[in-house]
């Protein structure tokens, strides 16, 4: 899915204008200079084309050293995506600190929209057009708040992304497109390299496809496979220094391309709040998911004994995450890693027939039947598979479930039909 990232300075509407993008409410968030903030992706369809929106959040405009700030942020952002939507505030204009950004837009090469906001009515539209000066192409004059001019805005950043490739294609297989996530120092880089070894190839440039210079192509069990934005591993760029949020902007934007993720954590460690917090993001992006315990070497009996209840307290969630027991940096065990994803993304495109879908709900519910509640016990009439990757179910009931019920649901699907290696969403449609 192509990515459009979205840049602007604090109070121009930028968020205003994602949520017009997205069509929902979702993604407000205040503009609070330097906030590190949870999810900075989104899915977003427009005239039947899905593509994926980062929203890269402000910057500080009272920070010491705000320029370089600015021209990072820019540079990171325009590098993950494939086309920039530049948010200008038309009733102020372009300020200095906007200079720096149009610079480095104009250097990229790549797609860039802009968007004038704050344009109200007709009238304010003048303003616009001095915009044109910046050598960035047409503004397009929006009004985020009231949606005015954002149909034109939105076929003009549909015309600036990349097309899909056709869907056979697509479904025959390119390379698996894997993420390697987990937070610094957990050993991302050195899987990586063992992994890929002297005959990694570094795509630059796909023909049809998203463009982008940070993925590798590694041959692993005679297969290919795409490691995703694999320069924000290897390099310990800017954003790393310091910046929590760039390294949350690549791994977000990371999950969101992948298919599956492998998550790297460090065994001789504590399970932290940051590894739970990227499982969080993987879970809510419907990825395939394996999990590297890493630097194996370093686990002695007392630390096994406490991982254990670490796993067990920590990673109840996602119990069906195929785990590895790795060492990276001396090639230990790698060899398990390719069986795990192979089991993992299976797991995830895994179909079950409406037929044995229902067969297997009137036993399950037979079984076990839903409680009652205030002298109602709701029952599941009809059950049906939407969709793969991941699986996801719809069950029309007739009443609401329990939160237990549900689990309990899903624990007997995956006994049934195996689903290792990924989430699977249920959507409980309650006849009223
Ligand atoms: P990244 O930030 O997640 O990419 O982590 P690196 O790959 O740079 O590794 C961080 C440190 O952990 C380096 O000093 C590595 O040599 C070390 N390291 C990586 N994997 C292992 C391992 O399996 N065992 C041990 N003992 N150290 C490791």
């Amino acid at each position: 899915v192509p990515v459009l990232a979205v840049i602007g300075r604090p109070n121009v509407g930028k968020s205003t204008l994602v949520n017009r993008i997205l069509g929902r409410r979702e993604a407000v968030v205040e503009d609070i200079p330097g906030v590190t903030r949870d999810r900075v992706s989104y899915d977003a369809v427009w005239n039947g084309r899905a593509f994926t929106v980062v929203d890269t959040g402000g910057w500080d405009p009272d920070a010491r050293g705000m320029a370089e700030r600015i021209a990072a942020q820019a540079e990171i952002a325009i590098g993950l995506a494939d086309a920039t939507l530049f948010v200008v505030d038309a009733t102020v204009g372009i300020t200095d600190a906007d200079e720096a950004v149009v610079k480095i837009l104009r250097k990229s090469g790549k797609p860039v929209i802009l968007a004038a906001n704050k344009v109200d009515d007709e009238r304010a539209e003048a303003e616009a057009y001095g915009l044109w000066n910046l050598g960035l192409g047409e503004p397009f004059p929006v009004s985020a708040l009231h949606g005015r001019g954002s149909g034109d805005l939105l076929d003009a950043v549909l015309k600036a992304l990349p097309e899909p490739p056709p869907e056979r294609e697509q479904e025959l297989g390119g390379p698996r497109r894997i993420a390697i996530v987990g937070r610094p120092n957990v050993g991302k880089s050195s899987l990586l390299n063992k992994l890929a070894g002297e005959e990694r190839v570094v795509v630059d440039n796909v023909a049809g496809t998203t463009v982008d210079p940070v993925d590798e192509l590694v041959d692993l069990g005679g297969r290919t496979w795409r490691f995703i934005d694999t320069a924000g591993i290897r390099k310990r760029v800017k954003e790393a220094s310091g910046h929590e949020y760039y390294a949350w902007l690549r791994t977000s934007t990371a999950i969101e391309r992948a298919e599956l993720c492998v998550l790297v954590l460090d065994s001789s460690q504590s399970i932290a709040e940051q590894d739970m917090r990227i499982l969080q993001e993987v879970r809510e992006a419907g990825k395939a998911l394996v999990i590297a315990f890493n630097k194996w070497d370093l686990v002695d009996d007392e630390r096994r004994y406490y991982l254990d209840r670490e796993i067990e307290r920590d990673l109840v969630q996602v119990q069906w995450a195929p785990r590895v027991n790795i060492t990276a940096r001396t090639g230990w065990h790698i060899d398990r890693l390719v069986p795990a994803l192979d089991k993992a993304l299976e797991g995830w495109e895994t179909r079950v027939s409406t037929g044995a879908l229902n067969a297997f709900l009137g036993r399950i519910v037979a079984e076990h039947p839903h409680p009652v509640r205030s002298g109602k016990q709701p029952k599941i009439l009809f059950g049906t598979q939407a969709q793969t990757s991941p699986p996801t179910f719809v069950l029309f009931t007739s009443g609401k479930l329990d939160q237990g019920y549900e689990r309990f649901v899903e624990r007997r699907l995956r006994e049934e039909f195996g689903f290792a290696g990924t989430p699977i969403v249920l959507n409980v449609r309650p006849r009223e």
